[in-house]
C-alpha cells in the first residue's frame, strides 16, 4: 500500500473509530457483552486466505458485519466488569504514529528517541505519582514499559532470583490469597518449585496478613529453604484491597527478600496525592509496576515497571551477540531496554504515554481519577440504601479505588442469577469474584467498577435500576 492509498484508507479508518466513539458516548452500543456462540466468528471467516488482493472497503464491511458482533465493548460507559481497559484519543493516535514510524527500539542505537522518550516518560511518572526517587532513570534504578503486569512479574522474579544467587529449588516466594494469578504464573514460567510458593492468609479487609507472612518465612528458614520473593498489591483484583507496603517492606528488608509491588490497577490513582497513603513504604520495594492501560487512559499495552537497582535485572536479561554490538552500548552511557525485558524487539510505546500525558496534563489525569472515585462512591450509596443488597466494605468505609463489591441477601445463587440476567440483557457488563467475609464464610459477589472513561452518574443509576429489576 503506497502513501496515496494509505491516506485515503487511513482517513476512513479514523472516521470509523470516531463514529464508534460517538456511539459509545451516546451509550448506544449494544449488546455491551458480546452474545456470540463459541466458533461463530471463526466459522464466518473463510477457511483459506484470499489468493487475490481484496479491497479495503470489503474489509471494513466485514469489520462491521463479521467482527463487531464478537466484540465486547470495553469502552462502553456501561462496561463495569473486570478492571477497565481505558483508551483515549491521544493514546490511540500515539499508537498509530508509533505503528507508522515502525521503529524497533531494542537498543539505544537502533532509535535513540525510542529509548530516551521512554526514559523521560518513566521519570515523568515517578514525579506525577510521587514514587521514590531511586526509580528515576538517572539513579541506580529506572523504569521501562512492559507489555503487561504479568511480564513485569516475570522480570521482577528473574531479577530477584539473580539477586538471591541460590539454587532455584531452595527458593521460596510469598504472595497473599488475593495476589493476582500472574505472580503464580511467573513462578511456574521460571520453573521454580510450585510447592515453595506460599499463599498467605489475608486480613478481614483482604490485605496481606504480615504476621502470617513473618511466621511462614521463619518456618521456611528453619527448614533450610531460602525465602527470596514477596509481592504486595495496591488494589487487589478481587476487591481492590491495599496491602501494607511499609510493613511488608520492613519484613522483606530484615529477611533479605525481594519485594515486588503490583499496582496494576491501583497504581494509576497515585497521581492523586491524597491517595498516596496506599504506597507508604514503597521506597522499601525492589520493584513496582502499574498499568496506565487500565486506568490512566493509555490503551493496551502499557505497563510501567520500575526497579530500585537495575543491575540484577540487567545481569539476568543481558546477552550481547556480535550482531548487536555497537559503540553506544560499549560506552556504557546509554540504556538498552532489551536488557530490561524478555523480548528483544520493542515498539515505540512511549509515544502514546507522551501524547496522553501532554494532552491531559497531570491536572487532567488527577481530575479523571477523582471523578471515577466519586462515581464509585455514588454507586456505593445506592447499594447501601437498598434493602436487598449488601456491600462488602474494604479497608476504608468508602470505596477508594472506584470498585464496589456487593451481593444479594438471598445468597450466592441469587447473586449469580442477577449477574447473568444483567449480562444477558446486553445493557451492561458485570463480573464477579468470591470473597471471604469477616465471618470466614465465602461469598459470590458482583464486582462493579465505575472507572471506564465514558461512565457518568446517569450510566450508574440506569445500571443500578436494571440490577434491581433483575433481582425481582
Ligand atoms: N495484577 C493485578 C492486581 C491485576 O488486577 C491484573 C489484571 O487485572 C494483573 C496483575 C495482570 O495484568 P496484565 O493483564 O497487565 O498482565
Amino acid at each position: 500500500m503506497r502513501s496515496e492509498e494509505f491516506r485515503k484508507c487511513g482517513y476512513e479508518a479514523v472516521d470509523w473509530i470516531a463514529n464508534y466513539m460517538e456511539q459509545l458516548e451516546a451509550d448506544a452500543v449494544r449488546p455491551v457483552l458480546s452474545q456470540v456462540q463459541p466458533g461463530e466468528i471463526y466459522a464466518a471467516i473463510p477457511s483459506s486466505p484470499p489468493e487475490q488482493s481484496e479491497s479495503f472497503d470489503a474489509m471494513m464491511r466485514d469489520l462491521d458485519t463479521l467482527i463487531m458482533p464478537g466484540i465486547t465493548h470495553w469502552r462502553s460507559p456501561s462496561f463495569f466488569g473486570y478492571f477497565p481497559s481505558n483508551v483515549s484519543g491521544p493514546a490511540i493516535l500515539g499508537e498509530l504514529l508509533a505503528a507508522g514510524i515502525g521503529a524497533q527500539g531494542m537498543l539505544w542505537a537502533t532509535s535513540p528517541a525510542c529509548t530516551e522518550v521512554e526514559m523521560r516518560m518513566m521519570d515523568w511518572l515517578v514525579e506525577a505519582c510521587g514514587l521514590p526517587s531511586h526509580f528515576l532513570s538517572r539513579g541506580p534504578g529506572g523504569g521501562v514499559i512492559q507489555g503487561s503486569a504479568s511480564e513485569a512479574a516475570v522480570c521482577a522474579l528473574v531479577a530477584a532470583r539473580e539477586a538471591a544467587q541460590v539454587a532455584s529449588d531452595h527458593l521460596c516466594g510469598y504472595i497473599s490469597k488475593q495476589t493476582h494469578s500472574s505472580i503464580e504464573k511467573a513462578w511456574k514460567v521460571l520453573g521454580l518449585p510450585v510447592e515453595n510458593l506460599r499463599k498467605i492468609e489475608t486480613c478481614g479487609d483482604g490485605s496481606f496478613d504480615c504476621e502470617a507472612l513473618e511466621s511462614a518465612i521463619q518456618t521456611d528458614q528453619a527448614n533450610g529453604l531460602r525465602p527470596c520473593f514477596a509481592v504486595g498489591t495496591i488494589g487487589t483484583t478481587s476487591q481492590t484491597a491495599i496491602d501494607p507496603i511499609r510493613a511488608l517492606g520492613e519484613i522483606c528488608r530484615k529477611c533479605q527478600l525481594w519485594l515486588h509491588v503490583d499496582g496494576a490497577y491501583g497504581g494509576s490513582a497515585m497521581v492523586c496525592p491524597e491517595l498516596r497513603w496506599m504506597i507508604d513504604g514503597l521506597e522499601l520495594a525492589n520493584s513496582y509496576c502499574f498499568n496506565p492501560h487500565k486506568w490512566l487512559l493509555v490503551n493496551f499495552d502499557c505497563d510501567c515497571f520500575f526497579v530500585s537497582d537495575r543491575r540484577p535485572l540487567n545481569a539476568a536479561m543481558s546477552i550481547l551477540p556480535e550482531y548487536l554490538r555497537n559503540a553506544a552500548t560499549e560506552s556504557g552511557k546509554v540504556i538498552d531496554y532489551r536488557d530490561w525485558q524478555i523480548p528483544l524487539g520493542r515498539r515505540f510505546r512511549a509515544l502514546k504515554l507522551w501524547m496522553t500525558i501532554r494532552y491531559y496534563g497531570t491536572e487532567g489525569l488527577r481530575k479523571f481519577i477523582r471523578h471515577k472515585i466519586e462515581l464509585g462512591q455514588t454507586l456505593a450509596s445506592l447499594v447501601d440504601e437498598s434493602l436487598q443488597f449488601v456491600r462488602v466494605a474494604g479497608r476504608t468505609r468508602v470505596p477508594d479505588l472506584a470498585l464496589v463489591c456487593f451481593y444479594h441477601r438471598d445468597g450466592d445463587a441469587k447473586t449469580k442469577e442477577i449477574l447473568e440476567r444483567c449480562n444477558a440483557s446486553g445493557e451492561m457488563m458485570l463480573s464477579h469474584t468470591v470473597l471471604k467475609m469477616a465471618s470466614g464464610e465465602k461469598r459470590y459477589v458482583i464486582r462493579m467498577h465505575t472507572a471506564s472513561a465514558l461512565t457518568e452518574a446517569e450510566h450508574i443509576t440506569a445500571a443500578w435500576r436494571k440490577i434491581c429489576r433483575c433481582a425481582e
